[in-house]
């Protein structure tokens, strides 16, 4: 017999149960404990298996969310794992690391009066189940094309586009200057929102699918990599997926002080640790010290929550809007605070002061001014509104850009938009370059994992279609653009 649905009309909402704030800061693990089989039951039997699912169209995967919900309520969770893996390469990272609260959960038509369905950790649950089942295979080719492709960067796209190229039996060659897989997966993400582990283990998978990974190499110009046309060379078509790793920059006097670090090398740095490396750089340890983070993004959120695991004295985040107009997520803001960080809302740094080191930031009061063009609340300075926050580590968590890659790659034929990030045929995803396909955050700017995920499935397919176009190979045998 069938479990009926639209239990939200008797069921509340549960959540994963959060472990308690004094027993996360001492660590790196997950904050959210697993669901038991008859909550996420319970919890997925909450769907009204609505006609139109808002939920489905707001997730940038365009995910089956009802029916694997449906076969979740009613116990048939190989099935609900193989909806759930159709669409998504790496479901259980996008349960635990999606902004549900902006994407599919945001849209779910019963959030207004019943609080939305927990669909991201009933994802989480089932992939994990699954492999606990070993229901998780790799998906092996059916036959070999005798293609191969490079593909530039084992982050979230690179990782996607590998994994569908490889399953229609391209040779597939991976190719990073880290020596981990995983991008900012691994080295961005903290661990209690994304355990390594969980990253490790699609790694394998991925290796067993016949991937086969090049650690530790760079492309481009510079010592010991490789330039793009002796890759374009070894492959019939080639796919960059490289991230964007420039960070922001905050200007003033003082800026050049010691003790005054980017968000990404502080991350990378504590990830490392966490990984078990061994990171001679105490400059990048928050350790007895009093933090300030300067920022209001997700990254922003990342650093104040390592802070505080790593033991600071004080943790306080300086942001230029209020906590209605930030951009990180809700949820994330409130972990914070439960964790202790202090926010200082309408604050801008002007000045950093110290003699080699940093000792404190003198920062400005802001008010909210009217809209602006985009309908977003301009800041004004407030005058007298000057104060100092001491500090002895400031953490720049401004965003990035990508990095100048047809300078940096002599590629100077690569076009790149006003912001740098590379031109794609929209469709395509094909660069300038005939043969050369770009996805991810290097096309879009920041953003989000799962629109890597998309991105790369997405371009994976047409590079599969441009391998099968006859026009794009030569007589010689040697597969290559026709140009
Ligand atoms: P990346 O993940 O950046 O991977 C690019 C890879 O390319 C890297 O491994 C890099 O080493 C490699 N590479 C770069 N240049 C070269 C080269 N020249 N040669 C060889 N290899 C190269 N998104 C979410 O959805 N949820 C979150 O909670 C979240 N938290 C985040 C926290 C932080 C701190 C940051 C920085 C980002 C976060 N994001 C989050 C955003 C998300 O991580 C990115 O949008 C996503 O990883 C982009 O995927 P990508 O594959 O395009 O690039
Ligand atoms: Fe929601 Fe992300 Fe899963 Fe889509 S991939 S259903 S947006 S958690
Ligand atoms: Fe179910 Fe909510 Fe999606 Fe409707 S919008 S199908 S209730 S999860």
């Amino acid at each position: 017999m069938s479990v009926p649905m639209l239990g939200f009309v008797s069921t509340p909402q549960v959540r994963p149960e959060k472990r308690a704030a004094s027993d996360r800061r001492q660590d790196f693990d997950e904050i959210y404990r697993d669901f038991a089989a008859t909550e996420a039951e319970q919890q997925a039997s909450r769907c009204s298996q609505c006609g139109v699912p808002f939920c489905s169209i707001h997730c940038p995967l365009g995910n089956n969310i009802p029916d694997w919900l449906m076969l979740t309520a009613n116990n048939r969770l190989e099935e609900a794992y193989a909806v759930s893996s159709a669409t998504n390469t790496f479901p259980e990272i996008c349960g635990r690391i999606c902004p549900q609260d902006r994407l599919c959960e945001g849209s779910c038509v019963i959030e207004k009066d019943f609080n939305s369905v927990t669909i991201g950790a009933v994802e989480r649950y089932v992939t994990d189940y699954a492999f606990e089942q070993g229901w998780v295979k790799p998906a092996m080719p059916l036959r070999e094309t005798g293609r191969t492709v490079g593909v530039i960067g084992a982050g979230p796209a690179g990782l996607a586009a590998a994994e569908r190229l490889r399953a229609a039996g391209h040779e597939v060659h991976v190719y990073d200057r880290y020596d981990r897989v995983g991008g900012l997966l691994i080295y961005g993400i903290p661990g209690f929102k994304l355990e390594k582990d969980v990253v490790s283990r699609r790694h394998r998978l991925l290796e067993e699918q016949g991937i086969i990974f090049h650690l530790g190499q760079g492309i481009g110009g510079g010592k010991g990599e490789i330039p793009l046309d002796t890759l374009r060379s070894r492959h019939d078509a080639v796919l960059i997926a490289t991230g964007v790793y420039k960070s922001r920059d905050i200007g003033g006097p003082g800026s050049g002080l010691g003790g005054i670090v980017a968000a990404l090398d502080y991350l990378t740095a504590s990830n490392r640790r966490s990984l078990g490396d061994k990171v001679d750089a105490p400059e990048l340890d928050a350790q007895g010290k009093d933090v300030v983070v300067i920022g209001g993004g997700d990254t922003a959120m990342d650093c104040v929550r390592t802070a505080v695991r790593q033991g600071a004295k004080s943790v306080k985040c300086l942001y230029r809007r209020d906590r209605a107009n930030m951009p990180g997520s809700v949820r994330e803001v409130k972990n914070a605070e439960e964790e202790g960080v202090e926010f200082v809302w309408l604050a801008a740094p002007e000045s950093f002061l110290g003699e080699q080191e940093v000792t404190a930031v003198r920062a400005r009061r802001m008010r909210l001014g009217l809209p602006d063009a985009t309908g977003r609340q301009s800041i004004e300075p407030e005058e007298d509104g000057l104060f100092t926050v001491q500090a002895d580590l400031v953490i720049k968590a401004l965003g990035f850009d990508p990095e100048p890659l047809p300078e940096q790659w002599d590629a100077p034929n690569l076009d790149v938009s006003r912001w740098g990030t590379l031109k794609v045929r929209h469709e395509t995803f094909e660069t300038s370059l005939p043969g050369v396909f770009a996805a991810g955050d290097i096309v879009r700017g920041a953003s989000l994992v799962v629109w890597a995920i998309r991105d790369g499935r997405d371009a994976a397919q047409q590079i599969d279609l441009w391998l099968n176009d006859q026009k794009n190979t030569v007589l010689s045998g040697n597969f290559k653009a026709a140009e």
